[in-house]
């Protein structure tokens, strides 16, 4: 069926207001009272069914509640019915839901991302329904207007209530809102009630988010800033779709550039979507926000309440929301008129969702934005390499800032060689390190230590028989945790008390901890610098975002000497105390046989660097390392971005993987190893599908977790040219396989880990 898409959009302030009805699809398809028309739910069918429009009708894209079976479910009306089925057969809708209906922008969104990752499109469907409450009828409260009648009698404490009633009146004030602006008991309120002065009203209870001036002033921009901004406005006002790499250097203000664009998008009346790696990194970022713009924007992630995200959902539908900033799912949330989809950290792997519907929330942001003409910005000091060779291939625009904001340098980068310092073996911090992180302590600034791993130690060895204690589920070892007093699966998350005796030989107090975490470092610090105040940062020691927002405006404010932390102190955020940063190994990244283990060391290295003089002290990050003269740990210490990412394309491109080939990998598992084998034998062996596309499969092999919740896990791994049409020889081939119900096939399009 032909879409017609209707480029009307409605005032920020009258939106707000006014609860959508479906004004602003006037010229979308209607369906008339018994009208046949097709729904997709949300339940794993495979197809959508047949209804008839409900009395009053519906527009195509309505949110809807239908019967199916005995129960009522959620659905979008996706079209007209297929007319498979006698309509004098079909139920009715029950009835329309009160959301803004789904545009046809979005539906064509939910369609292509769904046919890219190979997910059923009622699973896509969940991702874009994630609305606690949606089925709900409209919750209401009551609100207070001033008319113009005065009251009999006025008294102090009646005029303040009255001219803050007024003043405020735009803003919809309740009872116990206008109680405490006006500083009057509530009886003050209800005798002005009782005189007529002030009427009571119902209205819907989800509020629009408060007003972002764009037309407020900016910080005063660098040249290569307000190059960089102008060149992104200017994509905005082309009204087209485009991507931007904008690449900058840690602390070249490329926030201050995108947070441009994003006042353009606004005085173009469009929404706009910032999404962040971490959850951490909102609190710093909403109040930039605020500063720049006067008020703070919608905050979407799994942090916020469900009433939250209720409004959030319903006020991005009817344009009561014009920011938001969220985690990957954010996406999907139902964008009236977005303008705008900035990436920041685009080279996060936290974009990959990796469970349930597997997708990169980066390449989705570019296929939403090019479905509705929206611009794309991808943020990144280290870029992808996915992102540099499109930029390269002028697929994207791409702008550098190639200096600090201000006084700031770049820190320097230096390496430890471990081979020539004298430490135990159950210590980590060498001795030069030491001397470093004194130095800074005896001048008053900040050093972080950095280790990319939670927990006490990794292993958990019995040094009377060898054996190290795993998951009793997966193929993992078990991490002991001593701030929990408990060893954890960090793959399925099964935790038990730390055994006093060897499971294995009942050899008592002989287990020992072998290797470093993030607690242990930070012990080792404890000993090694007893005066210092030591904040120990990791995403599992940490209640909530609100706790750790605290804890890191605390390090900002100096409320600490050393900060030791995981990936997490890597990613944006700003310490201007810190001039040092040690990474206490290195080399761990590049152990791994995942292809872009040289990619994400050369990244997370030059991020974490990265955190250091930030403001006007020169900064300096020193890396422990075994292999100094690994051509990765070269490339770091040297600087050298380009060629880093040359050499590695070239490695790349030769080996014809990604992103200069296409890759998918498959997942079955089961309970019963032997069976999930054979089915894979089975697949690769009949690889008709694969071969007329010219694909190659490899595998089946034990996935590198070969056991995960007891489920045994076996992989096989697709390659295929850039240019091969994958998806839909993968669901070929993948589809003559008849499953046993208890084995499940994932298939991950462009995998980014290899677990
Ligand atoms: P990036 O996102 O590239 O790491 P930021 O945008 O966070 O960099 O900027 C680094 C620091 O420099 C921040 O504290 C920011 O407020 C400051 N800064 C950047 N640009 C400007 C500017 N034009 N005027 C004032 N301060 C700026
Ligand atoms: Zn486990």
């Amino acid at each position: 069926m032909a879409w017609v898409l209707s480029g009307l959009a409605l005032p920020h302030r009258l939106l707000s207001r006014n609860p959508f009805h479906g004004c602003d699809v006037a010229e979308t398809d209607f369906f008339h009272h018994d009208d046949v028309v097709a729904v997709l739910t949300t339940q794993p069918l495979d197809r959508v069914l047949d209804y008839r429009a409900p009395e009053g009708g519906c527009f195509a894209g309505a949110f809807v509640e239908v019967p199916l079976g005995p129960r009522k479910v959620i659905g979008v009306v996706w079209g007209a019915g297929q007319g498979a089925v006698d309509p004098s057969r079909l139920r009715h809708v029950i009835r329309v839901l009160d959301a803004a209906p789904m545009r046809a922008e979005m539906q064509e969104f939910i369609h292509r991302a769904a046919d890219y990752t190979l997910t059923p499109l009622p699973a896509m469907l969940r991702l874009a329904t994630r609305a606690p409450g949606l089925g709900d009828p409209p919750a209401m409260r009551r609100i207070l207007r001033a008319t113009h009648t005065p009251p009999s009698r006025w008294t102090d404490a009646r005029h303040r209530a009255m001219e803050v009633l007024n003043a405020y009146g735009g803003l919809a004030l309740t009872l116990a809102e206008l109680t405490e602006a006006a500083g009057v008991s509530s009886s003050v309120v209800k005798g002005l009630i009782k005189q007529g002065s002030i009427v009571e009203e119902e209205t819907p209870r989800d509020r629009a988010f408060p007003h972002l001036d764009p037309a407020r002033q900016g910080k005063a921009l660098s040249d290569d800033q307000a190059a960089a901004a102008t060149a992104l406005c200017a994509g905005l006002q082309s009204g087209a779709y485009g991507t931007t790499l904008l690449r900058g250097v840690t602390g070249s203000g490329k926030t201050e550039v995108y947070l441009e664009a994003v006042a353009e998008c606004l005085r173009q009346g469009r929404q706009a979507l910032v999404l962040l790696p971490e959850i951490a990194l909102t609190a710093e970022f909403l109040s930039r926000v605020e500063a720049r713009f006067g008020a703070q924007p919608a905050e979407w992630h799994s942090g916020v309440t469900m009433t939250e995200r209720r409004r959030i959902w319903k006020m991005i539908g009817q344009g009561g929301a014009q920011l938001v900033v969220g985690a990957r799912s954010a996406l999907f949330l139902p964008f009236q008129n977005l303008g705008l989809i900035i990436v920041d950290e685009e080279h996060d792997t936290s974009y990959k969702q990796e469970d349930g519907v597997l997708y990169n929330a980066r390449d989705m942001a570019v296929l939403r934005a090019s479905i509705c003409d929206a611009r794309v910005v991808l943020a990144s000091a280290t870029p992808s390499l996915e992102s540099w060779a499109n930029a390269e291939a002028g697929k994207y625009d791409k702008l550098v800032l190639t200096d600090r904001y201000g006084a700031a340098v770049m820190p320097r980068i230096g390496v430890i060689d471990m081979r020539s310092e004298s430490l135990p073996s159950d210590r980590w911090i060498s001795p030069s390190l030491q001397q470093a992180v004194n130095e800074r302590l005896n001048r008053g600034e900040q050093a972080m230590l950095f280790i990319n791993r939670r927990g006490y130690a990794p292993i958990t060895l019995c040094r009377a028989c060898g054996h190290q204690i795993g998951c009793d589920h997966c193929d993992a070892r078990m991490v002991e945790h001593r701030f929990l007093k408990r060893l954890v699966c960090h793959q399925c998350g099964d935790s038990k008390p730390i055994p006093n005796a060897c499971p294995a030989c009942d050899a008592e107090d002989r287990l020992a901890p072998v290797g470093p975490g993030v607690e242990r470092l930070s012990e080792e610090a404890t000993s090694l610098f007893p005066d210092a105040r030591i904040a120990t940062l990791s995403s599992d020691m940490h209640g909530t975002a609100r706790d750790l927002k605290a804890e890191i405006e605390a390090i900002v404010a100096g409320g600490a000497d050393i900060i030791i932390g995981t990936q997490l102190v890597a990613k944006g955020h700003n310490f201007p105390l810190l001039t040092l940063v040690g990474a206490i190994d290195a080399d761990l990244g590049l152990q791994g046989s995942d292809l872009r283990a040289a990619e994400r060391t050369f990244q997370l290295m030059r991020q974490v660097a990265g955190r250091a003089g930030r403001a006007e002290k020169q900064g300096i990050a020193m890396l422990q390392s075994y292999q100094p003269e690994h051509p990765v740990i070269r490339a770091i210490v040297a600087g050298d971005e380009e060629g880093f990412w040359r050499a590695e394309a070239a490695e790349r491109q030769q080996a014809g993987v990604p992103p200069y080939g296409r890759m998918a990998g498959i997942i079955l598992s089961g309970p019963d190893m032997q069976q999930v084998f054979d089915l894979g034998n089975r697949l690769a062996r009949n690889d008709v599908a694969l071969r007329r596309i010219g694909a190659q499969v490899f595998g089946p092999a034990p996935a590198p977790i070969a056991r995960i919740r007891g489920r045994h896990r076996v992989r096989l791994l697709v390659k295929a040219d850039k240019s091969a049409p994958l998806q839909g020889a993968l669901s070929q081939w993948v589809g003559q396989l008849k499953l046993p119900a208890q084995v499940r096939l994932a298939v991950d399009i462009d995998p980014q880990s290899f677990f």
